[in-house]
Order: C-alpha cells, then structure tokens, then sequence
C-alpha cells in the first residue's frame, strides 16, 4: 500500500468532557491510519485547567510550539467551577485567547447546518429549519475584543469608567472576507455581510473594503450587505435565506451563537478557526466542558468528530475522507442512534463512546 506524508495533529482535550469526546476522534484518527494508510502522526497534551494543576499556567511554552508545528489542533473543551476563581491570566480561557492570537487564526467557521433527522430538537418550526446549511464566518483576532485603549479607569468625582476600542483596519477586513469569498465560492456562491454601517465609522469602512473585494476578485459571487441586528431577526425569521454570512468579532461572535441554535443541540456544532493559507487550523466544538455531565459517558462526541471533518476538509486536503466521516454520522442518525441531548421518542440512547464506534463502523 502506498503511504502519504505524515500529517501531524495536536489533540488538546482539556477538561471536563473535553477527554471524552476527543478520545472518539481519537478513535476515528487511528482508523484512518490503519484502514486507510493514512499517517496522521497524534501527539496529545494538556491545556486549560489541567495544565494548571500540573503546570501552574493554562498552556505552556512546549505545548504552544507543538501546536505551532502541527498542521491541525484539535481541542477538547477548558475550563470548570474548580477554575472560576483564579486571578484572569492563569483562566484556562486564556490558553484559547493565547492559541488564537499567536497563531494569528484570525477567521471562525461555524456551520449551522440543521439535520433532517434531528429536525424536532429546533425550537423553531420544522418547515423553517429543515434543509438549513449556513456558514458563518466571524473575524476574529480584530475588532473591539483586542482594540486599544481599553480599560477601567477612574475619572472625577469618584466614578470609573469602561473603554474598548472598535478598530479594524482594511487588510484585517479584506483577510477575512477572501475567506468568506473561497467558501462560497464551493457553497451556493452568496455572501451576506454583517456590520453596523448606520452607527459606526469601522462599519462603513467593513463595508467598502468587502464591497471592493467582491468587485475586484469575485464578481460571481452574489453580495449583500445587512445591518447585524436586522441579521439577528433575519435569522430567526428566515435563516434559509442564506448561505455564507461574513462579519466582525463582536457581531459574529452573538450571530453564530444565534445560528447555532437554530439546529438544536450544543452538542453537534464543530467550528474551525483559519489563518493564513489554512495552516495551523484550530478545530473545536462550539460546546463548552460541561462539567454537569463529565465523567458520566453522556457526552455528545459529534461536535467534536465533525470538528475533525473540517480539519480534514481545510487544514487537511482530504476532502473525500471529510465527506465519508460527515455522511458516517448522518447514517448513524439515520440508525436512530442518539445520544442523551438529542434523544427522542423512539430513538436509542448510546453512550459517548458507543456513538464514537457506530461512526466507525459506518466508514467506509
Ligand atoms: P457548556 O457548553 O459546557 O454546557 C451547557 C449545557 O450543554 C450543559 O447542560 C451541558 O451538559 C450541555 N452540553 C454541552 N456540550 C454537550 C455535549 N457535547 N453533549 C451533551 N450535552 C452537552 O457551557 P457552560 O455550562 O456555560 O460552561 C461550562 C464550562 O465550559 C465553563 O467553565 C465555561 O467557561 C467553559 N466553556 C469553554 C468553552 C471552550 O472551551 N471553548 C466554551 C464555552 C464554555
């Protein structure tokens, strides 16, 4: 058999569930090495919480070059009550903000994409649901999370006040909306962008620097422009109406939560965040630790697999192996098969690891 290069990939399972539901991918890694001849090399290490415990800091220095020389991250989930209290910089959340920013992953894919069989678990109506396949794309080393000034500072008569800072500059814009572009250009070729142009200077400026883009490199693509709170309710109100929304880290950061939930379950939505050229891809479950259902083999492990479907698909170059492990979990659905947050009547309640191996099973 002939074998291809090996691609290295960081496995950082963090806390909580996040071991859980990274050890199906796991499971699904070694079955394409051996079935498939495909040579993912896995080194696997620790972040968040239990990085603290061993190291006192939430990511180290040695964890952080390996996830510089690996082509793709998958991370579990960080974070827990036993951490809420430590000063902010030792906060397992930091290691992702230090991931995300040293990395410089400045794009967040998040595909909210309803399955047929799982149509019931969106609290909204089926016929406004089902089929729906949406891509958001949120910017997200930019904007007014990073923007400087930024602080609490007292001010007279005894009283503070709060500054961030909404900047973006053009070629943070332009990055983020090539990637939106390239999507679309796979998917049904449309791009809505998201900005609040009616109130805010960086918004007109979002919006003629997507504008420019589309007319200068993508003139087949269908773009529009919608102010992010009429995005909000558009959601809500006729989500199919889109296919590739583009937008800024604070907007994107609400709307694609807001899309999330549109398909139901917490536990079934990966995301990607790209840098440049899509190497060094982070890939993780929209969901948080869940430490309430840690340890208890309850733990939906579909988020994660399908997160590892797009590392496939966009840090990867394995385009046929992403669609055989994506059309591997809709058969298992299809089965009836579900774990406890999405089951219904009727269906079979499997545990996290008894999911992980009928998607195995189903590989082809
Ligand atoms: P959460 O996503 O962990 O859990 C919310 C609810 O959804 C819980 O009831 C949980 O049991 C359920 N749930 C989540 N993932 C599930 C899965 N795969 N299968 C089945 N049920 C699932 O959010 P939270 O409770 O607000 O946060 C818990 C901890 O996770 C906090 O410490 C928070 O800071 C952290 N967090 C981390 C990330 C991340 O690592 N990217 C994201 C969000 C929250």
């Amino acid at each position: 058999m002939i074998k291809i290069k090996k691609r290295k990939i960081l496995l950082l399972p963090g806390d909580g569930i996040g071991p859980e539901v990274v050890n199906e991918v796991k499971k699904i890694i070694e079955w394409f090495n051996k079935k498939k001849s495909l040579d993912f090399e896995i080194e696997e290490d620790l972040v968040g919480g239990v990085s603290y415990e061993k190291h006192k800091k939430p990511i180290t220095d040695e964890v952080f070059y390996k996830a510089l020389e690996s082509e793709a991250i998958i991370l579990g989930a960080v974070g827990g009550p036993k951490w809420d209290t430590l000063e902010f910089s030792k906060r397992p959340e930091r290691a992702l903000l230090k991931l995300r920013k040293e990395l410089k992953l400045f794009a967040n894919l998040r595909p909210a994409i309803c399955f047929k069989q799982l149509v019931d678990a969106s609290s909204l109506k089926p016929e406004i649901v089902s089929g729906l396949d949406i891509m958001i794309v949120r910017e997200l080393t930019g904007g007014i999370y990073f923007g400087e000034p930024r602080g609490i500072k007292p001010i007279e008569n005894g009283e503070r006040k709060g500054i961030n800072t909404h900047v973006y500059s053009s070629n943070e814009i332009i990055r983020v909306a090539k990637v939106a572009f390239e999507l679309a250009q796979k998917r049904n070729k449309k791009v809505t962008s998201c900005d609040k142009s009616n109130v805010m200077e960086a918004g007109i400026l979002w919006r003629e620097e997507v504008q420019k883009v589309k007319d200068e490199e993508y003139p087949n693509i269908e773009l529009s422009h919608m102010l992010a709170d009429n995005c909000a309710m558009q959601l809500l109100r006729k989500p199919k109406q889109f296919d590739v929304i583009v937008t800024d880290n604070l907007f994107g950061d609400i709307l694609s939560d807001e899309a999330a939930m549109l398909t139901g379950s917490l536990g079934l939505l990966p995301s990607a965040s790209l840098g440049a050229k899509d190497k060094n891809g982070m890939y993780e479950p929209v969901h948080g630790s869940a430490p309430d259902i840690a340890g208890t083999g309850k733990a939906n492990p579909i988020a994660t697999i399908l997160s590892f479907a797009m590392a496939l698909k966009y840090s990867l170059d394995l385009d046929k192996e992403a669609d055989n492990l994506e059309q591997a979990v809709q058969k298992v659905l299809d089965d009836g098969l579900r774990t406890q947050d999405i089951l219904s009547k009727g269906k079979k309640e499997v545990s996290t690891s008894q999911m992980g191996d009928a998607i195995i099973s189903k590989l082809k």
